[in-house]
């Protein structure tokens, strides 16, 4: 049996692993594809396309991004997107100039509490441009004013919480939009972590290409559930371990392994749909000449 894992976070994003490394722990699985899916990056995907190939194993380009629909926050993995895309990288580019200043004022937060945590020392330690939550943890842990990462979130970090800052997102059909502009697939990112799955068929009606059924996350039953799910829509199945790397200690490489059968779905989905742009027929009016 081949096996895929389609959800692996690096360093150039709130991952620990360099994009190599992945490659590196995917081969010593037996993985046959694995795609990086950095939060609103895509800058290890040259490093990760490299080192896959290298390795034999088959690799898939990606980011998550954090879209909004109906007030419910959302996560689109977008596949198979055009790295060099320059719509998609000036995108790119306003997400994490806002992860940039979300990450400050954080920070300021904290230090009203009179936990003199520097800003610098959180973008020293995350040294990417992707920064989030999950590097204010660690540098809260770093300098002794926590003792672990799960504290950091539990006392300041989570939702509700006297640090907590809410984030930016673009609306679910703009991301959708923008991943296919990119010539990408847009999957529903760990649909069992939502509040709800009536939000599904109007972001099927958006152009959702597929749901993220097996994450490390999900309980066999939501397992079942989203992969009916996906066959009354039509829906593209992925899966992958949402691997952060070895600070979090779970979820890691190796958790979920996606059937491979869904690789070629999607392979022939994205081929599908590119075709499908291309072709005169499916020209949209609004493309003036
Ligand atoms: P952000 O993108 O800055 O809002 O941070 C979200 C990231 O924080 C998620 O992708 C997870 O990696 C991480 N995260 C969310 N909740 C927790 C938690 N309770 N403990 C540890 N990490 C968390
Ligand atoms: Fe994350
Ligand atoms: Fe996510
Ligand atoms: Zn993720």
């Amino acid at each position: 049996m081949k096996f895929a894992d389609l959800h692996l976070h690096s360093r150039f994003s709130d991952g620990t692993y360099a994009p190599d490394d992945l490659a590196v722990i995917g081969r010593q699985y037996g993985f046959s594809a694995l795609a990086l899916t950095d939060h609103d990056s895509v800058e290890g995907c040259a490093a990760a396309a490299a080192a896959c190939e290298q390795g034999g194993i088959q690799f898939i380009s990606g980011t998550e991004l954090t879209a909004e629909t109906d007030g419910n926050e959302v996560h689109f993995i977008g596949y198979f997107i055009d790295v060099t895309d320059s719509g998609l990288l000036t995108a790119l580019a306003k997400f994490q100039t806002v992860r940039q200043n979300r990450i400050r004022e954080i920070v300021a937060r904290i230090n009203q509490l009179n936990i003199p945590l520097q800003a610098e020392r959180v973008f020293a330690l995350a040294n990417c441009r992707s920064p989030g939550r999950p590097h204010v943890g660690r540098a809260l842990v770093q300098d002794g004013f926590c003792i672990n990462q799960d504290e950091a979130f539990d006392r300041f970090l989570k939702k509700h919480r006297p640090a907590w800052v809410p984030k930016f997102k673009i609306s679910a059909q703009d991301a959708i939009e923008l991943i296919h502009q990119a010539g990408g697939l847009a999957v529903l990112a760990h649909p069992g972590l939502n509040r709800n799955d009536d939000i599904i068929p109007d972001l099927v009606a958006v152009g959702m290409d597929g749901l993220e059924c097996y994450h490390s996350k999900h309980p066999p039953v939501a397992v079942q559930r989203y992969l009916q799910l996906a066959k009354t829509y039509n829906l593209v199945v992925t899966g992958g371990s949402d691997c952060h790397g070895h600070s979090k200690g779970n979820p890691v490489v190796g958790h979920v392994k996606l059937p491979y059968e869904h690789v070629e779905q999607l392979c022939a989905r994205v081929a599908h749909r590119r075709k499908g742009e291309s072709s005169p027929s499916h020209t949209p009016s609004s493309h003036p000449t």
